[in-house]
């Protein structure tokens, strides 16, 4: 049996007819970049997420980069961001000649660590962005009570997270000022390329990045602003009309996979509970651990990754690949510990908690299509691991 990481032509297969449609759809009317479908697409995003304002734009990194433009981040100023993230996270704030400062992880969620937050907080301080990383929220409440005491902005990066939720039910990237979301194809929903969305329930920032999206020119070709090309095209968007409707369902099934990983390594033995961080007992396996044993909350956690832990990652990884087992490590390599990063003057063992996710974190296939004997045979074989 072969399980891969992740088999898109099982869902385009599934939605073939309608998708095939709606390219050829955009194909006649030959109209490409921003338009109806993308108009179309932002109200769907808007009635789905449940937020005022919704704009497509040409990738989740882009939706960060515009997000950061709007906030008017300028040079020098310092923006909090967790350690363990996508790079575009930290990537983008130094493109703007910005300062990323880096905070340490839960290392039961994977998610920015709340209370190291308001330790890093300057009088550079502009922004913080949590990450709701793997699909799961960050813990919001308390990283918006330390926004509003110290007047800073919110930017989520919810790019792994469409329709998660965070514990009162708001959708994550309508909490803080502004929302940055990614349809990559591995993204819970994903279009035929590149795109992204930004989100925003305050009407001058809604303004402001409709404007930087099209190079800050309102009118046309008059302008008091610098933008960029953020443009999302027709077709990206047509293709995300099509999907929005299956996401919720597509999510169900990756909570499902979820489920039934975590019953089949307790059933075999290789974890006793759900997500202790430590090997010290008999555990081999540490398992996602449902955030209200810890936090006394529930979170709606969209599984975009399932990440176990592992003793012996690297040899784990090197025998699941052997058996025709996907999987991938997000991420090997915390930002304090990027080269490009040198000039922040981190080093090793200044975020334990990272560095530990970084060394023993690898994720397991779980997207919507796998079949429960796929689940079981992965977890056979880590046992087969585990007990050699
Ligand atoms: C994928 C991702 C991004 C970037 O999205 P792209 O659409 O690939 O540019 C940003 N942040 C996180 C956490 C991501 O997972």
């Amino acid at each position: 049996m072969t399980v891969p990481l992740l088999d898109l032509k099982l869902q385009y297969k599934s939605l073939k007819k309608e998708l095939d449609e709606a390219l050829i759809k955009v194909a006649e009317s030959q109209y490409f970049i921003l338009g109806p479908e993308v108009e179309k697409m932002e109200k769907a995003f808007s009635a789905y997420l449940g937020c005022s304002f919704s704009l497509g734009v040409s990738s989740g990194t882009d939706a960060l980069l515009i997000a950061l433009m709007a906030i008017d981040l300028k040079p020098g100023d310092e923006v909090i961001v967790p350690t363990y993230s996508f790079f575009a996270t930290a990537g983008t704030i130094s493109r703007l000649n910005g300062i990323p400062v880096l905070v340490d992880i839960d290392p039961v969620t994977f998610n920015m660590e709340p209370k190291e937050i308001e330790k890093k907080i300057t009088s550079k301080t502009k922004a913080i962005i949590p990450v709701h990383l793997y699909g799961q929220s960050a813990d919001m409440n308390e990283i918006m009570k330390i926004a509003k005491k110290h007047n800073l902005k919110v930017i989520e990066d919810a790019a792994q997270a469409i329709g998660a939720q965070y514990k009162d039910g708001k959708c994550v990237g309508t909490i803080g000022d502004i929302g940055c979301f990614s349809f990559f194809p591995s993204k819970n929903l994903g279009c035929f390329g590149d795109g992204g969305l930004v989100t925003t329930n305050d009407k001058t920032l809604g303004e402001k990045l409709n404007i930087l999206r099209v190079h800050g020119g309102y009118p046309k070709y008059y302008h008091k602003i610098i933008g960029g090309n953020f443009r999302l095209d027709a077709l990206q968007a047509a293709i995300l009309n099509v999907k929005l409707p299956y996401l919720d369902s597509w999510s169900e099934k990756r909570r499902q996979n979820a489920s039934d990983y975590t019953r089949f390594f307790i059933e075999a033995g290789l974890a006793e509970e759900e997500g202790k961080i430590n090997f010290d007992s008999k555990n081999k396996i540490l398992l996602p651990k449902p955030v209200y044993k810890q936090f006394g909350f529930k979170n709606y956690h969209i599984y975009n990754q399932y990440i176990i832990r592992a003793e012996k990652r690297d040899e784990l990884r090197k025998f699941l690949s052997d058996n025709a087992i996907g999987n991938e490590i997000y991420y090997p390599v915390p930002f304090h510990l990027q080269e490009c990063f040198s000039n922040l003057n981190y080093k090793l063992k200044d975020f334990p908690l990272a560095e530990a996710a970084a060394d023993t974190s690898i994720a397991l296939p779980i997207f919507p299509e796998l079949t429960k004997d796929q689940i079981k045979f992965v977890v056979q074989k880590i046992e087969e691991f585990v007990k050699k």
